[in-house]
């Protein structure tokens, strides 16, 4: 449906803004999650923005950005988990390609994705108290991550 307003309300629209912000993450191989939340709400804080939404995104392939209690328990529950589903040891058509042994890691980050979006209210993430926003690594070495931290909002 289009949208349709008064023009001071368009005009109000119109004000909308977006910030960017890059953060490196460095990652100590398949399985190693990492707590993001604070630099997220800090890229939220410096924006400037109260309301709207907050897209953080992994560039690469074999990592992945959701929001978990993070805690030891499901820190480690989690990539074990992905290990049974799509386990390292199966013969993929990937490794066929590359073998580069990390077929599994694509497939796990692709299953959970590379982004996540939050809403932002009073110039705040919203999020749960047990909510945390994670990186996990699903590749089979180390590496060191850019995470995009995009802001759009009013
Ligand atoms: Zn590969």
């Amino acid at each position: 449906m289009l949208r349709s307003c008064a023009p001071e309300a368009c005009l109000r629209n119109s004000f909308e803004t977006s910030f960017q912000h890059q953060i490196s993450v460095t990652t100590r191989g398949h399985g190693d999650t990492h707590d993001i939340t604070d630099q997220v709400a800090s890229a939220v804080s410096r924006s400037g923005i109260t309301t709207g939404i907050v897209n953080v995104f992994n560039v690469g392939s074999t990592a992945s950005i959701g929001t978990i209690e993070f805690e030891p328990g499901l820190q480690a529950d989690l990539p074990a988990i992905l290990d049974k589903l799509i386990p390292p040891s199966r013969n993929y058509g990937h490794e066929q390609a590359w073998h580069d042994g990390n077929g599994h890691s694509h497939l796990q980050a692709t299953l959970q994705g590379p982004s996540l979006t939050v809403p932002i209210a009073g110039g705040k993430l919203v999020l749960g108290t047990w909510q945390q926003i994670f990186h996990l690594e699903c590749d089979v070495r180390g590496r060191q991550r850019t995470v995009v931290i995009t802001v759009i909002g009013q």
